[in-house]
């Protein structure tokens, strides 16, 4: 499968000024990029990476999701009527966001493609690059991609609004979409023959490791939503300790409880209590109720099962212990997916034929590629973040690793799409 034309590489200057370039649309003060899903911005953004691919003769097709799906009229008449190998990620941001999540798999995909199509690389099936809409979920988690993969319907659709409160029904239509057209989406199964997605780690890894290129063995399964103990206010000076119901010392030993119950589960797994609303908030009355927002993650959807488990019992022991109502919040786990073996293994023999290092790694955030493999193998690749920071104006990866990113997805590419 890797053979010479596995080894052609990327235009390095090109790929660069592209990412600076998308990393321009809607940069603020503190240096972040504010770039949500069908906002004015990302419809400037969009409008640029249409002139940049239709300037190196590129096609794009736009859904009525807003998912981009770039062609090469060179590589669809090579090969008409065989199911495209895909790649690409997403170019929404999270609210002051950094500019290489979700642009680097993007434009290094249309990278890719510019140059299998500029070179005429001989392939037994084409290589499409897509940009897949909200990804980043100011409307729904993975929006474009699901769309794709799973369906939505009309009605789940119009129960959509963004984290700023626009419902999707207005926000769709007005960027060029539409609702009815975003219900109907659905892809069949085989209607692509591979997937392949390369992102910034957004961890810290590869980094410490000194490791070039994370080969990603799954994505977590998430679990989460909230945990809430209820007791009773009462005056903080005149009720004695012995005769309280106070919410805030379940609350406490719930959060400490938890690290040592998540560790004997797994290695990978890891659980945040990253929000913590106490009631009635108030310096001199016992608290009555405090509720808890549980973020938990993990490889294996067996063992992100055993962590909802492990969350809830310890919260019932918590509650039982101050005497206080524990009302279990929590959401149905969010699958992850695991990546194709055969996938896994071409990344490797690509990115070792350009004499990189590589590790088996798994990916702690969700990404539309969870969704792809549902219709087809999917891998995704990894570069490394500077000190794992990501979300923020502070994500970082040093060009020559974006570099090293983009060769070992084109080579990948070029392997899956010549079978
Ligand atoms: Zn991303």
């Amino acid at each position: 499968m890797v053979d010479a034309h596995t080894l052609l590489t990327v235009n390095e200057d090109r790929l660069v000024s592209d990412l600076e370039e998308l990393g321009r649309f809607g940069r603020n003060e503190q240096g972040g990029v504010d770039r949500e899903s069908f906002s004015q911005t990302d419809q400037e953004a969009r409008r640029w990476l249409i002139s940049r691919c239709q300037e190196a003769g590129l096609e794009v097709r736009t859904d009525s999701i807003g998912n981009m799906v770039i062609s090469s009229p060179v590589l669809e008449a090579a090969a008409p009527d065989k199911a495209p190998v895909w790649s690409g990620s997403h170019i929404d941001a999270v609210p002051n966001g950094g500019i290489f999540d979700g642009p680097l798999g993007s434009l290094a995909a249309v990278e890719c493609l510019r140059r299998l199509h500029e070179t005429q690389t001989p392939l037994a099936r084409p290589v499409q690059a897509v940009v897949f809409s909200d990804e980043e979920g100011s409307y729904a988690s993975l929006l474009g991609s699901t769309a794709l993969t799973h369906g939505f319907t009309t009605e789940q659709l119009s129960d959509l609004s963004s984290r700023y409160g626009q419902p999707l029904a207005e926000a769709l239509p007005a960027a060029g979409g539409d609702l009815a057209g975003a219900a109907e989406l659905k892809l069949a199964p085989g209607s692509v023959h591979a997937s392949v997605e390369l992102h910034i780690e957004q961890g810290p890894v590869l980094e410490e490791t000194g490791t070039q290129i994370g080969v990603v063995t799954a994505i977590v399964t998430m679990g989460g939503g909230t945990v809430r103990f209820t007791g009773k206010a009462d005056h903080a000076g005149t009720t004695p300790l012995d005769r309280r119901q106070d919410a805030s010392l379940a609350a406490a030993q719930f959060i400490l409880a938890l690290p040592q119950k998540v560790r004997a589960i797994s290695p990978d797994a890891v659980a945040t209590t990253g929000i913590i609303r106490v009631e009635p908030s108030s310096a001199n009355v016992v608290p009555e109720s405090v509720e808890i927002v549980v973020d938990f993650r993990d490889p294996s959807r067996e063992k992100a099962e055993q962590l909802k488990t492990a969350v809830l019992e310890a919260a019932q022991a918590a509650a039982d212990e101050h005497s206080v109502r524990f009302t279990d919040g929590l959401k149905p786990l969010v699958d992850g997916a695991v990546m194709d073996s055969g996938i896994r293994q071409v990344i490797a023999e690509v990115a070792a034929g350009h004499l990189f290092s590589t590790m088996d790694i798994p990916s702690g955030a969700g990404h539309d590629s969870q969704n792809m493999a549902a219709i087809a193998p999917t891998g995704m690749i990894f570069v490394p973040s500077t000190g794992g920071h990501s979300h923020s104006p502070a994500e970082h990866t040093p060009w020559p690793d974006v570099i090293r990113g983009a060769n070992t997805l084109l080579g990948t590419l070029t392997a899956l799409a010549k079978e």
